[in-house]
Order: C-alpha cells, then sequence, then structure tokens
C-alpha cells in the first residue's frame, strides 16, 4: 500500500533555499517514495517564544507518496537532516534543515518519537499556507479544514519569496 505524507521544510542557517532544494532532490530518491508535489517558498520571522537573534526562516511543504511506515519515513529524513550537518543545540533555536511529518494519509499517531498530525500544524502560517499551495481543500483526519485555519494563523509576518519552481534552479551554478 502507497500512503500520501506531507512534509514540512524549513531552514535559517546556510544558503536556506539551496539546502531545501538538495533535500527535494533526496526525497525523490528515497526508497519507496515518489515526489507528489512541491509548495512556493514563504520567509517567515522566528516564531515567539523561540530563541531571539536567529535569521528568518525559509519553508515550503512537499507531498510524497510512500510505502515506508511513518517511522521508517521519519528515520530517513532525520538522516537527510543529519547529512545537511544539523546540529542540535537548543530547542527551536536556528538550524542548516528541519524536516517534519505533518501529515500521514489520515493516520493519528502519537509515540515517544512521532506525533502525527504534528502537533503544531493548526498554529504555524509557515505550514497552512504550503500545504494551501499543494492541496487547497486538504483536512486532518479530526475533519478540520487547512483553510479554516489560514485566517487563525495570520499572516502579517510571511511572505512568499518564490513560486513552486523554486527547486528546479540548480543548487549549484553551473562550472
Ligand atoms: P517542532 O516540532 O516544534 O517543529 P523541531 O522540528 O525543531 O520542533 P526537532 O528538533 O526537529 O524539533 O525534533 C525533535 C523531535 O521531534 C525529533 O527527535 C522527533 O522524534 C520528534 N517528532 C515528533 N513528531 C514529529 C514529526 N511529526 N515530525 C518530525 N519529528 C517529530
Ligand atoms: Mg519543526
Ligand atoms: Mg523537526
Amino acid at each position: 500500500m502507497s500512503y500520501l505524507a506531507y512534509l514540512g521544510l524549513g531552514a535559517n542557517l546556510g544558503q536556506p533555499q539551496q539546502q531545501l532544494s538538495w533535500v527535494i532532490s533526496q526525497l525523490a530518491e528515497l526508497p519507496q517514495c515518489q515526489l507528489v508535489a512541491v509548495s512556493r517558498l514563504y520567509s517567515s520571522k522566528p516564531a515567539l517564544g523561540s530563541p531571539e537573534n536567529q535569521p528568518d526562516y525559509t519553508n515550503a511543504v512537499v507531498s510524497v507518496t510512500t510505502m515506508l511506515t511513518p517511522h521508517q519515513l521519519l528515520q530517513l529524513l532525520q538522516a537527510i537532516e543529519n547529512q545537511a550537518g544539523r546540529v542540535r543545540v537548543e530547542r527551536w533555536g536556528a538550524r542548516i534543515l528541519d524536516l517534519d511529518i505533518l501529515l500521514y494519509a489520515q493516520d493519528e499517531i502519537k509515540t515517544a518519537e512521532l506525533t502525527v498530525p504534528h502537533v503544531e500544524l493548526c498554529h504555524r502560517s509557515f505550514v497552512v499556507l504550503p500545504l494551501l499551495d499543494i492541496c487547497p481543500t486538504l483536512a486532518l483526519p479530526n475533519g478540520t479544514k487547512i483553510a479554516s485555519l489560514a485566517t487563525a494563523t495570520g499572516s502579517d509576518d510571511i511572505h512568499v519569496t518564490a513560486d513552486n519552481t523554486w527547486w528546479q534552479t540548480p543548487s549549484q551554478p553551473p562550472p
């Protein structure tokens, strides 16, 4: 069986757009995974309550179909984070790459390693807005329409920085 999952991509250190483009190429090579859609690229201020003096965040959302279980998928996403050089210093601190599972089919999961839907999904415009880019009719397992969250999360401090072809530009300039 193959399941549709939505993944959140974020970065605010290094060259965020390049790192996220590289992630797309890595996702395309994951076993038993197929890239379905990529959102536009967004820039936003660090969330209130996170460590201060961080650069702005770059975020996007992608959907994939996968035969991996949610925990297998999480492990592979963490391997990609590690490969990108992610170092965990402080919670919600600046990072070179963050890959989160936002939704996995209509599953509701609560284990020590994994909460799906992502616990903050409903409160983050940098997740809600790109989700709507790729699936305007999307709903949570409890029936809540993602579109109904768009106004609640607000959109003051977030803007689109590139259309949904951003990841097709080479991550390294040609020689
Ligand atoms: P936030 O969860 O608020 O977005 P974060 O992404 O910065 O914070 P991380 O440091 O990337 O948090 O991950 C901390 C732990 O969260 C991971 O070790 C992972 O086991 C756990 N986790 C729980 N649910 C999820 C999920 N849906 N996607 C990714 N990681 C998750
Ligand atoms: Mg996160
Ligand atoms: Mg994370």
